[in-house]
C-alpha cells in the first residue's frame, strides 16, 4: 500500500515514515498542503495521512481539494485534542477517519489498515490464493504448514499480487503499489524482488503460484 503523509514537523515525519515503511507501507512526504496536491497528482495513493496544520493551508483545504478532483485515496486526518470541529468538519469533507494527536504510530498503522479495507470493513485481514495465505496485519506468509518470512518490501508485492490474484499484474502496477518516489524506472528491481518473492512461496516439489507472463507482467494463482 503506498501512502502520502502530509506533515510539515520534519522529526515526526521522520519517525512516521521510519515506522511505516517498517510495518510494510510505500510512504512519500509531503511538507506543505500545495506538495502535498501535487504529489497525489502525479502518483496517486492508497492512502493520505493529514495534517490540518499546514504551512500554506489547512489541511481540510487539502481534503476538499483531493476530492473535488475525485481521488480515491482514502484520508486519515491527525487532529489536535481540542479539535472537535475540526474532525467533524473534516470527515465532513471526505476524510475517512481521524487520529488524535500525538497518536500512537502503531495506531496509525492499524487505521491505515482499516481504512484501506474499506468499503468493506468485515473485508478478512487474511488474503488467500490456493493454500497461500498472507496476514496483512501482522504481515506473515503461510503456505500449508510451512512459515514465509518477509521483509516490508516482499511483503508489499506479495500483497498486490495477492489482492490482485489471476490477473496479469505490470511492473508499473507493482512499483506504484509498493515503491515510493525514490524508485528509479530503469532498474530491474521489481524483478530482483520477484525473484525472492518466489523463491520463497513456490518452493521445490510445490504446485508453483508466481507465474511470469512474458512481456506482460505476472500472475499469481494456481494455474
Ligand atoms: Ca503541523
Amino acid at each position: 500500500m503506498r501512502v502520502l503523509l502530509v506533515e510539515d514537523d520534519p522529526t515526526l515525519a521522520r519517525h512516521t515514515t521510519q515506522f511505516l515503511r517498517q510495518a510494510g507501507f510505500a510512504v512519500d512526504v509531503a511538507g506543505t498542503g500545495a506538495q502535498a496536491l501535487e504529489l497525489e497528482a502525479i502518483n496517486g495513493y492508497d492512502a493520505v495521512v493529514l495534517d490540518l496544520g499546514l504551512p500554506d493551508m489547512e489541511g481540510q483545504a487539502v481534503c476538499q481539494r483531493l476530492r473535488a478532483r475525485g481521488t480515491t485515496a482514502r484520508v486519515v486526518m491527525a487532529t489536535a485534542r481540542d479539535g472537535v470541529d475540526d474532525r467533524i468538519a473534516g470527515l465532513d469533507l471526505g476524510a475517512d477517519d481521524y487520529l488524535v494527536k500525538p497518536y500512537a504510530l502503531g495506531e496509525l498503522a492499524a487505521r491505515l489498515r482499516a481504512v484501506l479495507r474499506r468499503p468493506d470493513p468485515l473485508l478478512p485481514v487474511t488474503l488467500s490464493v490456493a493454500d497461500l495465505t498472507l496476514d496483512t496485519a501482522t504481515r506473515t506468509g503461510t503456505r500449508g504448514q510451512r512459515s514465509i518470512p518477509l521483509t516490508a518490501k516482499e511483503f508489499l508485492v506479495l500483497e498486490y499480487l495477492m489482492r490482485h490474484a489471476g490477473e496479469v499484474v505490470t511492473r508499473e502496477r507493482i512499483s506504484a503499489h509498493a515503491w515510493d518516489d525514490n524508485y528509479d524506472p530503469a532498474s530491474n528491481v521489481i524483478d530482483v524482488y520477484i525473484g525472492r518473492v518466489r523463491r520463497k512461496v513456490d518452493q521445490p516439489g510445490e504446485p508453483p503460484l508466481l507465474h511470469t507472463m512474458r512481456g506482460a507482467g505476472y500472475r499469481l494463482g494456481s494455474r
